[in-house]
C-alpha cells in the first residue's frame, strides 16, 4: 500500500474535478483507515469479553420510526436527518442514530422471544444534517451497544462501565463522566410541566432557542449551552430530582451503588438530559474537554418504553454509541500506523515478472506480506521502492537462480545477502520473523 502521500493533496497533476464529495462526508483513505480497523478490533475484543454480539441493520429506514421514537420536536428529527420519498412516495431517510433500528429489528425478528437480555453491539455510519465542525460530520461514524430484556439497575450500571472501559481500551485516559436520572415517562411529563412552571415568567432571560424549546421539547432547556441561559437555570434552582417518583428515585441510587462497587468515577448531573425523547430513567454522557463545542466522546441511557412503543412487549432496555471521529481526534495518532510488507520481491529483468507475480502470491499464501514493482524498472529503481516501503527483506530473481531454483535474499538493514533454495523460502522466513 503506498504511503499516504500518494493520495492525499491531489497529487502532482493540477486536475480540475468536476465532482466533490458531499459536505460533511469524509473519504477515509489509507493509512488512516488502519487507525479505524485498530479501533474497531480492540473494540471487538472487549464487547465480546462482555457477552455482546454484532448485529447489522440497514442505513436506509422508514423515516417515521424516527419521528415517533427520537421524537417530532427534537432538533435531530425536525432539523437533522437526511430524508426522501422513494418512486412509491413513501418516506425513506439515512439513519440519524442506530438505537431506534436496533429495536426496529428487535422487534420485527421476534427477537423478545429469546430469553433473558439480549445484547448487541454495532458500528456504522449515522447521518445528521448538521453544520460541519470540528468532531461533527453528516456522516459520522459509531460504536455502540444496546441491551435488551431488563429493568435491573444492575446493567445500568454494567453499560456504563463497558462505556468507559471501552474508551480507555481505545486510548483515552482523561475524561468526565457525568450521570443523571430522567425518571420514567410519567415524571418526564411532571418535570416538563415543573419547568414550564419554573421558568414562564422569566422567559425573556432565556435564549431565543430556548424560548422555542419552552413549548415544544422544555427539557431541552435544561442542556442549552448558552451561557446567559445555564445562569438563569441555576436562578430559578431547577431541581428535576424532585420530580421522579419513588421506584424511579430507587432505581438511581441503586444504579449510583453499583457504580461505586464498581469503582467508577462519575459526577451527577442535575442538568443533563439528553435531545432524544427516547430516554427513561438513567442517562449518562463521557466528555472530553479538549473537544471543543463537540464535548461528548460518548453517551446513552436507558429507554424502558421504546421496545413497546415500537410493537414489541414491554422490556427494558439500556444502551450507548461512542462517536469514532472524536476518538480519534483524541488519541491523535492518526496516520502513525503504517503498513510494512515483509519482503520485496525484485526481478533483474523484466522478462522474470511473471516468475515474480507468482512468488509474491506465494508468499502472501504463507502469510506473509510481500510486494513488488508492478512498473517494470530497474533492478536500481525496485531497490530503491524496497527502501521507500520499509521492507525486512529483497527477494532478488535472477534468470540462473532460477534455473538452479535459487534466490538471493538481501536483508536490508545488515545488507547482508545470502542464497537461498526456493523450497526453503517460506520456512527460513517465518523462523526469523
Ligand atoms: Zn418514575
Ligand atoms: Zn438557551
Amino acid at each position: 500500500m503506498p504511503a499516504s502521500s500518494e493520495f492525499q493533496g491531489g497529487g502532482l497533476l493540477n486536475i480540475s474535478m468536476k465532482y466533490r464529495k458531499i459536505r460533511g462526508c469524509e473519504d477515509i483513505l489509507p493509512p488512516d483507515v488502519e487507525a479505524w480497523q485498530e479501533l474497531e478490533t480492540k473494540a471487538v475484543e472487549v464487547l465480546t469479553q462482555f457477552g455482546y454480539c454484532q448485529i447489522r441493520t440497514p442505513i436506509l429506514e422508514p423515516l417515521e420510526l424516527f419521528q415517533r421514537s427520537i421524537g417530532e420536536s427534537t432538533d435531530i428529527v425536525e432539523k437533522e436527518i437526511f430524508s426522501f420519498k422513494d418512486k412509491k412516495g413513501r418516506n425513506i431517510c439515512l439513519r440519524p442514530e442506530a438505537t431506534a433500528s436496533i429495536a426496529r429489528a428487535y422487534v420485527e425478528n421476534n427477537l423478545y422471544q429469546l430469553p433473558g437480555i439480549k445484547k448487541f453491539y454495532y458500528f456504522g455510519p449515522m447521518f445528521r444534517a448538521e453544520r460541519p465542525q470540528k468532531g461533527r460530520k453528516r456522516q459520522f461514524h459509531q460504536i455502540g451497544v444496546e441491551a435488551i430484556g431488563s429493568y435491573s439497575p444492575v446493567i445500568d450500571a454494567e453499560i456504563i462501565y463497558l462505556c468507559q472501559r471501552l474508551i480507555q481500551i481505545l486510548g483515552i485516559s482523561k475524561f468526565r463522566l457525568e450521570i443523571n436520572s430522567l425518571g420514567c415517562a410519567k415524571d418526564k411529563k411532571r418535570i416538563s410541566n415543573y419547568i414550564r412552571t419554573k421558568i414562564k415568567n422569566n422567559l425573556n432571560k432565556f435564549c431565543p432557542q430556548c424560548q422555542r424549546r419552552f413549548s415544544r421539547n422544555v427539557l431541552r432547556i435544561l442542556d442549552c449551552k448558552n451561557l446567559q441561559c445555564i445562569t438563569a437555570i441555576r436562578d430559578l434552582k431547577i431541581d428535576i430530582g424532585s420530580q421522579i417518583c419513588q421506584d424511579c428515585h430507587q432505581h438511581y441510587l441503586e444504579v449510583k451503588g453499583y457504580l461505586k462497587a464498581l469503582g467508577v468515577n462519575f459526577i451527577e448531573n442535575n442538568y443533563l438530559v439528553r435531545g432524544l425523547d427516547y430516554y427513561t430513567r438513567t442517562v449518562f454522557e463521557i466528555v472530553s474537554d479538549k473537544l471543543g463545542a463537540q464535548n461528548a466522546i460518548g453517551a446513552g441511557g436507558r429507554y424502558d418504553d421504546l421496545i413497546q412503543e415500537i410493537g414489541g412487549p414491554p422490556q427494558g432496555a439500556v444502551g450507548f454509541a461512542l462517536g469514532m471521529e472524536r476518538i480519534l481526534i483524541l488519541r491523535n495518532k492518526l496516520s502513525q500506523i503504517k503498513y510494512q510488507p515483509t519482503v520485496f520481491v525484485a526481478v533483474q529483468d523484466n522478462t522474470l515478472l511473471k516468475a515474480a507475480v507468482v512468488e509474491v502470491m506465494n508468499l502472501r499464501e504463507n502469510g506473509i506480506s510481500a510486494e513488488m514493482d508492478y512498473q517494470q524498472r530497474s533492478l536500481k529503481s525496485q531497490m530503491r521502492l524496497a527502501n521507500e516501503k520499509g521492507v525486512k527483506y529483497v527477494l532478488i530473481l535472477g534468470t540462473e537462480e532460477i534455473q538452479k531454483g535459487q534466490y538471493s535474499l538481501k536483508q536490508m538493514d545488515t545488507g547482508i545477502q545470502r542464497r537461498i533454495k526456493r523450497e526453503d523460502l517460506i520456512k527460513v522466513l517465518k523462523e526469523e520473523e
